[in-house]
């Protein structure tokens, strides 16, 4: 059996756990990441080449949180030397009875981020590819924009090294054990002694913590890339839209083509699945219903040739919520699981938030609820 001594110990190499690691060994803490598979896998919730940033939230818990996202993005693009955030424009838009637009709205205004709010006639008229229903409310918000999802980890962890992280891949935990001080996590052949243990296991959070297994959902999400050689499809003059119906499951996403493989696309609910059986299918019954979708919103890129597909992991939490503290009565043992498919713009952020716990430091005002959130369940 090996046996490692460490001090502070990440479960994950998702944006949530490379955020930690990286936000802890900048302030020079040692930390151990280990991950389950290879670095950059495709089996999570964080792979892929893009991701929505928004401030634009219906919940203004949510919105008040982004511009110190932005400004954390914006500092690692800074510290890297690398771009990772493309402004595309946003659009969140809903029909006459479902206040998800005016919500987005009051949100702004709130924060006093510059947005627009149009008509449906007015949208389609300054972008007539598009054909909103009547009737609907459309926010314009010029700062949405695209992270380069993939990249993003990449650097995260890079700089984690830099600043002294070990990340160890292709090492999975199959147990944790709380001690009298101090956490056990365990795997084949393998015993880590922590002082501190961080579990950003996305999806697996329920199978690692099983007291979670009740509040969090892994559900299969499928994504589609339909292809069309019209530049009217491209940054810069086909914006970010959300669409929010009246139906749960009629809340839809898309992208423009960023890398040419054409427009993203997908549905933001997505059938419960078990994260240990991986499956890559996009059913045909799926993507006929985005065209369905489109044929009513964005009708000419309805019938565009299907370019590619791509499959990913939620980890659903109720109201959408995220689970971000200390397990309650151990402040050596933190969790996050932050996900509800939209967490990747707040991986920063949770893992600021982680790095401030685990130090003993007051985290940002507002992250706290998440705490709560988390003790709220696993106390009942
Ligand atoms: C299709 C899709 C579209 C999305 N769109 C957006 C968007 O536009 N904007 C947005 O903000 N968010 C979006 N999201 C959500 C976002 O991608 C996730 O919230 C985020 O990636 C979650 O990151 P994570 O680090 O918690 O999880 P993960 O990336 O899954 O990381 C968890 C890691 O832990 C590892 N692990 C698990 N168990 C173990 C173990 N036992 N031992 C060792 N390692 C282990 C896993 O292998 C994995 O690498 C989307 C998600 C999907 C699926």
């Amino acid at each position: 059996m090996e046996v490692i001594e460490a001090r502070n110990v990440v479960v994950g190499a998702g944006v949530v756990g490379a955020a930690a690691a990286y936000h802890l060994a900048r302030r020079g803490e040692a930390v151990l990441l280990v991950e389950q598979f290879g670095l950059g896998h495709t089996r999570g919730s964080s792979h892929g080449a893009t991701r929505i940033i928004r401030h634009s939230y219906a919940d203004p818990n949510y919105a008040r949180l982004m511009p110190r996202v932005y400004q954390l993005w914006h500092a690692l693009e800074a510290q890297s030397a690398t771009p990772l955030l493309t402004r595309t424009g946003g659009i969140s838009v809903s029909p006459p009875g479902v206040p998800y637009a005016e919500l987005v709205e009051a949100a702004l205004v709130e924060l006093g981020v510059p947005a627009q709010r149009l008509s449906a006639e007015a949208w389609n008229q300054r972008h007539p590819r598009f054909a909103v229903p009547s009737g609907s409310t459309v926010v314009f918000e010029p700062d949405v924009g695209i992270l380069a999802a993939g990249r993003c980890v990449h650097v995260l962890l890079h700089e984690a090294e830099r600043h002294g992280a070990c990340i160890q891949p292709n090492t999975p935990i199959d147990r944790i054990e709380l001690e009298t001080s101090g956490v056990a996590l365990l795997g084949k052949g393998l015993r880590i002694q922590a002082d501190r243990a961080i579990v950003a296991a996305g999806s697996w959070i329920p199978i690692l913590l099983p007291a979670l297994a009740q509040v969090l959902t892994p559900t299969r999400q499928r994504v589609v890339y339909l292809g069309t050689a019209d530049p009217g499809y491209g940054v810069g003059r086909l914006p970010v839209f959300i669409w929010i119906g009246a139906r749960e499951e009629q809340a839809y996403y898309g992208m423009p083509d960023l890398d040419g493989r054409g427009v993203k696309m997908g549905r933001h609910h997505g059938p419960a699945t078990n994260p240990n059986q991986a499956d890559e299918r996009v059913d045909e019954a799926y993507v006929d219903e985005l065209r369905g979708f489109l044929r009513g919103f964005l009708p000419e890129l309805a019938e565009a040739p299907l370019a590619a597909t791509e499959t990913c992991l939620y980890t659903m939490a109720p109201g959408e919520e995220f689970l971000v503290g200390a397990w309650p009565g151990r402040s050596d043992l933190l969790v996050a699981a932050a996900c509800s498919g939209h967490g990747f713009k707040f991986g920063i952020l949770v893992g600021e938030v982680l790095a401030d716990l685990a130090t003993g430091q007051t985290p940002m005002a507002g992250t706290e609820r998440w705490g709560a959130t988390l003790a709220g369940f696993l106390q009942g």
